[in-house]
């Protein structure tokens, strides 16, 4: 006899519907909720500890939380079906219960430099966007957490367009899988590692704002890809980077500083009055890192804004006595930014670069790549609503 059929005849399977499902599985934040017409629970949503829990009434094996598991985060299929490990009439039983939701791709362009932006559209209508940026052998995936950003920098054409909804563990992870699904059948065994994976948080959305969903995604993710490959960028938004503290698993640290003093970084960052910079340092500074590991530290340079060598001897004494690599990008502007943020001349952004370097801080000079489908840094923006409250696709 199967295992299936003994639990069938077992008393243990409540006879309940999806509606009165145990109040197991992930921690939900109610504003964060998505509006979804279906109340079967996403079992991409899950660590494997909340799955081993929930699925408990419904499966015979205690191990079949794990095959599931697998199968959605090693193999990547998409639906209940793809679980080829579970009997068929025991994958017609669950989906009563439970069901693998992923955002669609509506979209997806290609730039001549090979990246490719994706605009998927949300179960309730939502929109967000991906970028897959190829680079050789390896590739990274700039991955969004909210669909929009209600902080408002002044640089950034997500925040220009405002507020969206948290996304869900499984949506941010479905980006990933369904980006890497278009050109790549690699299969994770055993210990699982995706070669030449990068993943980092820098699409639409501050990570920060929306922590537990994030957390829970890095910790789904890094069942194939190495946490020392993925980044997280955030502002600084200052509880939360407390907690950070504490997660059980870690992505690398970007911070984006954009500016060398409070006053300069206000101007831009409405953020900067509630976790100011020497709150934001200071918490850096008893931050842990992993042995060998650094914070980078993003900096937008502006054209006569903070683009002067002063802002660069500034910025040098900001990230003294931390493992700090530097950042520098050059601003790409947007017609909905303004004037006033425009990049500097290339050479002003060589002699910025040239007076970290000669203080002895790592600097780099970010790469422009996506410019031609808007899916560079800070471009994203998915469906917009315009001044009248109308939404439009974005770049049409
Ligand atoms: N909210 C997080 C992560 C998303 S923004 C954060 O701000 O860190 C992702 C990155 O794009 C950040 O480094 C941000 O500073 C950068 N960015 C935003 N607007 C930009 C622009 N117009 N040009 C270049 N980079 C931009
Ligand atoms: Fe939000 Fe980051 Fe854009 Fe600022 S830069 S508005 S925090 S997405």
């Amino acid at each position: 006899m199967t295992s299936t059929s003994s639990n069938r005849s077992g008393s243990t399977r409540p006879a309940s519907s999806a509606a009165d499902a145990p109040p197991v599985g992930p921690a939900k934040n109610p504003e964060a909720e998505p509006v979804s017409r279906d109340p079967r629970p996403n079992l991409l949503d899950f660590t494997l500890k909340e799955l081993r829990e929930f699925l408990r009434p419904w499966v015979d094996r205690p191990f079949r939380a794990k095959q599931i598991f697998r199968a959605l985060h090693h193999r990547r299929v998409t639906d209940l079906q793809g679980v080829t490990e579970l009997s068929l009439s025991m994958r017609q039983d669950l989906e009563m219960h439970v069901r693998v939701e992923m955002p669609s791709l509506v979209r997806s362009q290609r730039s001549a430099d090979g990246t490719v932006k994706g605009l998927f559209e949300l179960e309730d209508g939502a929109s967000i966007e991906a970028v897959d940026i190829p680079d050789g052998r390896r590739r990274t995936f700039c991955i969004s957490s909210q669909a929009g950003c209600p902080l408002g920098c002044k640089f950034c054409v997500t925040g220009f367009w405002g507020a969206g909804r948290d996304l869900t563990p499984g949506e941010i992870v479905s980006q990933v899988y369904t980006l890497l699904g278009q050109e790549d059948t690699r299969e994770v065994h055993e210990t699982g590692d995706l070669p030449g994976i990068n993943v980092v948080f820098m699409g639409m959305g501050e990570p920060l704002l929306n922590a537990g969903a994030v957390r829970t995604s890095v910790e789904l993710l890094a069942e194939t890809i190495a946490p020392r490959r993925m980044t997280l960028s955030t502002i600084g938004i200052l509880p939360a980077l407390e907690e950070m503290i504490s997660w059980p698993v870690r992505p690398n640290l970007a911070i984006s500083l954009h500016a060398p003093d409070d006053a300069r970084r206000t101007k831009i960052m409405p953020v900067n009055r509630t976790h100011p910079l020497r709150d934001l340092m200071a918490l850096l500074h008893r931050f842990p890192l992993a042995k060998g590991r650094q914070i980078t530290f993003e900096y937008i340079l502006i054209r006569d804004f903070n683009d002067q060598p002063e802002a660069a001897r500034a910025l040098v004494r900001l990230v003294r006595g931390l493992p700090a690599k530097v950042n520098l990008i050059p601003i790409n502007p947007d017609p909905v930014l303004g004037d006033e943020m425009k990049p500097p001349a290339p050479s002003t952004v060589l002699a910025f670069q040239q007076e970290l370097k000669q203080r002895g801080v790592f600097t780099t000079i970010r790469r422009q790549r996506g410019d031609e489908v808007s899916g560079a840094c800070g471009q994203l923006r998915a469906f917009a609503r315009d001044p009248r409250g109308f939404r439009t696709p974005a770049n049409l």
